[in-house]
């Protein structure tokens, strides 16, 4: 945790948090701050600071916070990604939201198990979980959106040309002739598939909403690593 990240509710006053949940157990046991100590803080969707620990019992920790920094920026991405099986969704949700990912869409693919979607790891307070596990390792307080798409034609044909308006469209597809692209300063709307692969008719109904398929070298990447390698090299 390189940030405990604050809500309206922790405020005594204001300037003053008091935490009584696994913030507090951190700073007690793993940080071991003691009083007058600092540790680095920022309110949710809000500003970032420093927390002065000003006092801690056994069940909680007062901090008196002062916030002036912004949060650093978003990525300027859409990631569509093919719902990928629940241990890897923790994973990469955890991964792409410390990579500074804002806006999420969870799509079911052919090649997506439809029982994915019943899984617990789909429940609010466990996507939840893995977003704040993100933000505090990255050290950033911005909330991303996460949309979740059952069905892939009527979403690519009727949705995804307003999402992905004004912003380069990419999917990444092994084989594919072009290349992905290094440092893009435009925003770009990436389409990344599950674990077989997305079938002809879905790179097809991609590549009529004007996407361009993209490549990562000849070697087969897990969804989890080729999401970190094209958020490195795009950005
Ligand atoms: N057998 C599948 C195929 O050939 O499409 C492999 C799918 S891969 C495990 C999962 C997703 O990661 C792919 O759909 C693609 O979006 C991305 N990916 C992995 N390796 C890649 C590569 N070398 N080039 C482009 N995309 C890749």
């Amino acid at each position: 945790m390189n940030l405990i990240i604050l809500t309206a509710d922790d405020y005594l006053n204001d300037n003053t948090v008091v935490l009584r949940d696994r913030r507090h157990q951190h700073l007690k046991q793993v940080l071991k701050r003691t009083t007058g100590e600092t540790v680095q803080v920022g309110l949710r969707d809000g500003l970032m600071g420093e927390g002065t620990l000003i006092s801690q019992s056994t069940e909680e920790t007062q901090l008196q916070v002062v916030l002036t920094q912004a949060p650093p920026p978003p990525l300027p991405i859409t990631l569509l990604l093919a719902l990928p099986r629940p241990r890897m969704l923790a994973r990469t949700l955890e991964h792409v939201t410390a990579l500074g990912v804002k806006k999420l869409v969870l799509m079911q693919t052919a090649r997506v198990e439809k029982s994915y979607w019943q899984s617990p790891e789909l429940r609010p307070e466990k996507i939840n979980q893995h977003l704040l596990q993100g933000l505090e390792q990255a050290r950033d307080t911005r909330w991303p959106s996460i949309q979740q798409v059952q069905r892939f034609k009527p979403f690519v044909e009727d949705e995804l040309p307003t999402i992905s308006k004004g912003s380069r469209c990419l999917v990444a597809h092994p084989g594919m002739p072009t290349a992905c692209p290094y440092a893009l300063e435009e925003p770009v709307t990436l389409a990344i598939g599950p674990e077989g692969g997305f079938v002809p008719f879905e790179i097809e109904a991609l590549q009529k909403q004007g996407f361009e398929g993209i490549h990562l070298g000849p070697r087969i990447l897990r969804v989890e690593t080729a999401v970190t390698a094209l958020l490195s090299k795009l950005f």
